[in-house]
């Protein structure tokens, strides 16, 4: 089987399965954004995924996102989903058009410099699990603080919140959690479920899920 048609029908399968999801929660398929997520899988792959049909995709890592994004049509709306480092900054915001992972007041001011010339959405991410300091995130019950102190410190009004659901907790949980804090945050828009839990996210509201291994494989076994 050619790579083209593997991707093919792995996508029409995710297709599948969101269209399912959405049908059953009444919700409607044009507010659900898939954001094929392409990191370490090589640009080839992204442009087969470009011609069919995708327009976000989604990436972790500065080098791979700038370096892909100047290979593929300028169409194409570049998430940044990893984690920020400060020195990488100015990078990401050269390429990514949404940042999915702000969530460092000192980063959102250095984004606030830049996007003057190029407009950045960004969604905050948090931490449902905020005992572990290994995770990126805004804690819970930091957020309104967050909230207070960006609006004070920058112009960057942030369009939703983002989270990666703990792996050893019932996702609907989570990702109702989620759903909450947005209501909160007063955002309408909700980053969440990836390839393993993206029906349960859809059920509780997601407008953006972020699939790689359901479309592309399994990372590593190609990078
Ligand atoms: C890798 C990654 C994804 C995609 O995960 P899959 O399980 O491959 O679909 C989504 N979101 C974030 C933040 C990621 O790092």
């Amino acid at each position: 089987m050619t790579r083209e048609l593997e991707i093919a029908q792995n996508l029409a399968k995710v297709r599948e399965r969101i269209a399912k999801a959405a049908a059953s929660s009444d919700r409607n398929l044009e507010e659900i954004t898939l954001i094929a997520v392409t990191k370490n899988f090589p640009v080839s792959d992204a442009q087969i995924l470009y011609e069919l049909g995708i327009r976000d995709m989604g990436e972790n890592r500065d080098e791979e996102g700038a370096r892909k994004s100047e290979q593929l049509p300028a169409d194409i709306a570049w998430h940044f989903q990893g984690q920020i480092q400060s020195r990488k900054i100015k990078s990401i915001a050269s390429w990514a058009d949404v940042v999915h992972s702000l969530d460092s007041l000192s980063h959102a001011e250095k984004f606030a410099a830049l996007v003057e010339g190029k407009p950045i959405e960004f969604f905050l991410q948090i931490n449902l699990e905020p005992e572990r300091e290994d995770r990126g995130g805004i804690a819970p019950n930091a957020l309104e603080e967050f909230l207070d102190q960006l609006k004070v410190k920058t112009e960057i009004v942030p369009i939703g919140l983002m989270t990666v659901a703990p792996i050893d907790q019932d996702p609907t949980r989570s990702f109702l959690k989620l759903a909450q804090l947005g209501k909160v945050a007063k955002v309408s828009k909700l980053s969440m479920g990836m390839s393993g839990d993206f029906e349960a996210a859809i059920a509780a509201g997601a407008t953006h899920i972020r699939v790689g291994s359901s479309i592309l494989g399994s990372r590593g076994y190609r990078a």
